[in-house]
């Protein structure tokens, strides 16, 4: 018996990182489960690398600034398995030029990131899609439930970034704190109908996300010094949090954000 058995969960952001660790977590409990991400090309790849577990896998594409984009995405995954149990948010730049599999290149200039020297433009493509993306995507989660009669689990990928303000990175910490208000906002207007909607805040994990920071002595002591345990996170950790915030373990977690980081204080 899994802990996601007979359940569908879609997942932003299902084809690197967090996401796709936890799409092969969920697989492997039973679910069926929906990867939906911005490049096709890696969508396929993973699609077929996640069917090997023997689950029943579907990438779909998926850009979560554009609201007809998420609403195809919602309505296709519902047609294909007639039900919707689980939506995890994890789609997320952390620079407005961020692609993943690609080293973020900084400015050689520390103040070339801070906020005052950061253009408009930047600023509002990490917003759209960190905050306004996940807020579609919660959107379309909730009105599915309803329209369905689930009562399902949302989880959004927010950040210690969104207690914590890192320089350089105004834009992204903004984003994941309004990730986390968003969270307990719309936790307050649906768990009284059985939707629960949680939020996951996480350190740092080894992802393509973290990867400069991994590469550079200087980050990697910047981490160290920012974390008790001494040592980044593994994608697998984040995957369990969203496992137990996804099933009915977690049944009376509603607004709340769990932060896997190490034993960084957040407050
Ligand atoms: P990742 O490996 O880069 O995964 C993020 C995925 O989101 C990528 O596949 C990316 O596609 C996709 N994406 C970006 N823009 C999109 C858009 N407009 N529409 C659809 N998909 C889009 O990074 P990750 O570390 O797994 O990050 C997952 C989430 O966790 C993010 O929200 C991130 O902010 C958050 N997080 C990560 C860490 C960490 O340490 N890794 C810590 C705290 C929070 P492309 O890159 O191919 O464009």
């Amino acid at each position: 018996m899994g802990k996601l058995d007979d359940k569908v969960a879609l997942i932003t952001g299902g084809v690197s990182g967090l996401g796709r660790s936890t799409a092969r977590r969920f697989i492997e409990e039973g679910a069926s489960v929906v990867i939906a991400d911005i490049d096709s090309q890696k969508g396929k790849s993973a699609e077929e690398e996640l069917s090997t577990l023997g689950g029943d896998v579907v990438f779909l594409e998926i850009d979560v600034t554009d609201e007809a984009s998420q609403a195809r995405v919602f309505q296709e995954t519902i047609e294909r398995f007639a039900k919707l149990d689980v939506v995890l948010a994890a789609a997320g730049i952390s620079s407005a030029s961020y692609v993943s599999g690609q080293i973020n290149e900084r400015s050689e200039d520390p103040e070339g990131n801070f906020l005052f020297n950061k253009s408009v433009d930047d600023w509002r493509r990490v917003l759209e899609v960190n905050l306004t993306g996940v807020m579609i995507t919660n959107q379309l989660a909730v009105k599915s439930m309803i329209e369905l009669d689930i009562k399902g689990s949302i989880i959004n990928i927010a950040s210690i970034a969104g207690r914590r303000p890192l320089p350089g990175a105004t834009d992204y910490c903004v984003s994941k704190s309004g990730v986390i208000m968003l969270t307990q906002s719309l936790s307050a207007e649906v768990c009284g109908r059985g939707i629960r909607v949680n939020a996951i805040g996480p350190g740092f994990i080894e992802t393509p996300m973290t990867a400069s920071i991994r590469q550079s002595e200087e980050g990697v002591d910047m981490v160290m010094s920012m974390t008790p345990m001494a040592r980044f996170g593994v994608p697998e950790e984040i995957a369990n949090t969203a496992l137990f915030l996804a099933s009915e373990e977690s049944s009376y977690f509603s607004g709340q954000t769990l932060f896997p980081n190490g034993g960084m204080y957040v407050g």
